[in-house]
């Protein structure tokens, strides 16, 4: 079976500036030259991940950083601007990334799995997954009116892969390099691999596209499960 995302508008729904570099990034890459049009919507402004040696703007820092990342990799940048560790499923939160919905018309939207180990992640699943639905829905208003239909949503593969079960594997064999690039424009980030309170990102990174290659007997992938809620689900 080929997997093709010729036709599709791929929206990565994550917490921090950069989880979509360690989950979802190999995929994002490889949808582009497919003609995919891609977008990456981060909820958290990243602005409690100081390394030791401290940043005075931190938050204007981050926000430079995932514009160069999603940048390379040719992706539209949406931010919801919500302050680290605060994120919620709550209707003010819901109402700004079903209007992100509404903007970009995704196809499909790649959001972390609901057992993923950080809170932030774990509200960032139920907005993602909430909006899915209410962003076709007419009753739900925002600025933009409603769009046609829901898109598809697969969960991703948590950090460190800790309790994901996977459902299948994008091999992104030939797009490690890209997925390596926008993970170095995180370099606020990469400065704090050695502090007790983090782990060095890259290792990580690499640790886990390759079991996840091996799983899937490809040098390198990410995995993920499609969410077969009502008019979540597709065809190929
Ligand atoms: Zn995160």
């Amino acid at each position: 079976m080929q997997l093709s995302f010729q036709n599709d508008r791929v929206l990565a729904v994550v917490a921090h500036p950069d989880d979509a570099e360690l989950l979802c990034a190999g995929t994002l890459a490889r949808a582009r030259p497919d003609g995919a049009v891609i977008a990456i919507c981060v909820l958290c402004r990243g602005d409690k991940g100081q390394p030791s040696k401290k940043v005075a703007n931190l938050t204007d820092l981050r926000r430079k950083e995932m514009a160069a990342s999603a940048k390379l990799v040719g992706a539209e940048l949406f931010t919801g601007d919500f302050p680290d560790g605060t994120l919620m499923d709550t209707p003010r939160a819901r109402s700004k990334v079903i209007e992100i919905y509404r903007k970009f018309n995704p196809t499909l939207v790649l959001a972390h799995a609901a057992e993923d180990y950080h809170p932030d992640h774990r509200a960032a699943s139920l907005i993602a997954e909430a909006a899915s639905w209410f962003c076709a829905s007419r009753g739900h208003r925002t600025r933009s009116p409603a769009i046609q239909t829901p898109p598809a949503l697969w969960w991703m593969d948590t950090v460190n892969m800790s309790g994901f079960n996977p459902g299948f594997y994008v091999d992104i064999s030939q797009h490690v390099g890209l997925k390596k690039k926008m993970l170095a424009c995180h370099q606020s980030q990469l400065a704090r691999g050695n502090d007790t309170d983090f782990s060095p990102l890259e290792e990580m990174m690499r640790l886990q596209y390759r079991a996840r290659g091996m799983q899937a007997g490809v040098e390198a992938a990410e995995a993920f499960r499609a969410h077969f809620a009502f008019k979540r689900g597709r065809a190929w």
